[in-house]
């Protein structure tokens, strides 16, 4: 596929274009500051900022391509509309990791044997939103008001933990992002399967699974 990437020099970006090359696609990489033109593309992705994210997926739309985007911390609601209207896809997901995506599933699935759970999400002190979207996510997933715990730290990438208390045991799900190339299979999965969801927006990578 030939792709417009937002985000391509970032610490995510720049990992996950890598192996989008390796697979075999064609990747045109747009900075800040780039003519965001995408026409001609078979899809757009999209890995930077909250602030920055909402024109770069507006801009795609405009142009006719769908788009998947990485980036958390902002509502894409308004967009799915969007992308509905013109029959295009717009896929969000707080988290491309598959490891991730099993953590927030068997915490779904512990919650109804525990009465209390609580959030730990640890992520690099560059991240700018806090809690997480994948922390978010969880939280609802399992119900209830678990307590969410955010930790900005040098020397972390993107880590959870959900501890789930009761009488006497305590259970702990954790998962751990070691290297931000996780987060590749994620994309390559929601590029394959983009032409197959309904039009507007879809949310997670759950979805797909
Ligand atoms: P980062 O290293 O700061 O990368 C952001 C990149 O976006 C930078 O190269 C930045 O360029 C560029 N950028 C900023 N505004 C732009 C614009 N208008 N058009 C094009 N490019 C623009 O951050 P990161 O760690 O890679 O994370 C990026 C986003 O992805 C964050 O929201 C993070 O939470 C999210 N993320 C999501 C997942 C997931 O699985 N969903 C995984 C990892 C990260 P400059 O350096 O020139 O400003």
């Amino acid at each position: 596929m030939k792709i417009a990437f937002f985000g391509a020099g970032g610490k995510a970006g720049s990992a996950i274009v890598a192996r989008l090359e390796a697979a075999g696609h064609d990747v045109r990489g747009i900075e800040l500051g780039d003519d965001p033109h995408v026409a001609g593309c078979d899809a757009a992705v999209d890995f930077t900022t909250p602030d920055a994210v909402p024109a770069n997926v507006r801009a795609t739309l405009e142009q006719g391509v769908s788009c998947v985007v990485g980036t958390t911390g902002w509502d894409p609601a308004e967009l799915g509309a969007l992308a509905a209207e013109k029959d295009l896809r717009l896929f969000v997901a707080p988290n491309f990791s598959i490891g991730a995506v099993l953590m927030m599933r068997f915490a779904g699935e512990a919650a109804a044997h525990f009465p209390r759970a609580e959030i730990v999400e640890l992520h690099n002190e560059a991240k700018k939103d806090a809690p997480s979207g994948t922390a978010k996510a969880t939280a609802e997933l399992i119900g209830g008001d678990a307590a969410i715990h955010s930790v900005r730290l040098p020397g972390l990438v993107a880590h959870q933990e959900v501890i789930f208390g009761g009488e006497g045991q305590l259970l702990t799900i954790r998962h751990d992002t070691t290297g931000r190339e996780s987060f590749a299979d994620g994309v390559l999965l929601a590029l394959e399967k983009l032409g197959d969801l309904p039009p507007g927006l879809t949310v997670g990578l759950e979805t797909l699974l």
